[in-house]
């Protein structure tokens, strides 16, 4: 979700490439888990949700029944991940949940976003085990990945900051950026990163008169659901497809390429 708080308040002041280094190290968190719970809301990215299809072998559908659940970002309809309560089977047994039957998902056409829960109980993310370690740390979403960094945008560009009031156990250790993303081909990581902003920056634009909860605003947000999330990602190379389904969007929507 975009913030209100200026990047000054949120950071240490320094603007982070890839190859810089920051004082981040967590010493492996030690079972901290507080990011976790009741942390900032993980909004998923398609590169998350491929990875989750990949790697659970469940469907975007299947996803919605258990784990992910969709939200008003900034104006668009978004999966994030679901915090359930800290006692609830899926985090008790530390496993991720089952796959549930895909007839049992909802219509692409009936997706409704999440009301906001009214019981304040302990919630935690889906994926938190029962040791408190991720039980998805090898594809976790890149939000995740970047914790306690996170990126500040202009101008259609990114930097990383540090997030001076978010990890409690930073232990103020010099690692690389880089290697603490862990990410593979990060350069194409970081142009789909730009890809996917731009994109939904357009669409935010695009969209910016009409009425929240509007017709054409609803049909919009499903169509990024279906062109994104909803679609067959068995592949082997996400950021190509990616670019080509990118390359669709904009014309379906209207924008220059
Ligand atoms: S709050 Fe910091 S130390 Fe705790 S789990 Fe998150 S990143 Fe690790
Ligand atoms: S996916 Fe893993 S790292 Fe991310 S919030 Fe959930 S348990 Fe924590």
């Amino acid at each position: 979700m975009l913030r209100e708080e200026t990047e000054e308040e949120l950071s240490d002041g320094r603007k982070y490439t890839a190859n810089d280094m920051v004082r981040i190290g967590t010493d492996d968190c030690r079972g901290c888990s507080d990011c976790c719970r009741m942390g900032p809301v993980i909004v998923l990215d398609p590169l998350d949700v491929f990875e989750l299809n990949r790697f659970l072998g469940q469907s975007f559908e299947e996803l919605l029944n258990e784990t992910i659940e969709l939200k008003v970002i900034d104006g668009l309809i978004l999966p994030v991940l679901k915090l359930v309560a800290e006692d609830s089977p899926a985090t008790a047994s530390g496993q991720v949940p089952a796959t549930q039957s895909t007839s049992a998902a909802a219509p692409a056409t009936q997706f409704t976003p999440a009301a906001a829960p009214e019981d304040p109980e302990p919630m935690v993310c889906p994926y938190l085990g029962q040791d408190g370690r991720c039980t998805i740390h090898d594809f976790r979403p890149g939000i995740c990945r970047m914790y306690p960094l996170g990126r500040s945008w202009e101008n259609g560009d990114f930097h990383y900051i540090l997030q001076v009031n978010e990890c409690t156990h930073c232990s103020g250790t010099k690692i690389k950026v880089r290697k603490w993303l862990g990410i593979p081909n990060l350069d194409a990581y970081e142009d789909f990163c730009r890809s996917w902003h731009d994109l939904l920056e357009r669409t935010r634009r695009l969209l910016g008169g009409t009425k929240p909860d509007g017709s054409l605003r609803r049909q919009v947000c499903i169509y990024l659901l279906q062109q994104f999330y909803l679609c067959d990602w068995k592949i082997d190379d996400f950021y190509t497809v990616f670019g080509g389904r990118r390359a669709e969007a904009l014309r379906h929507l209207g924008f220059a390429i």
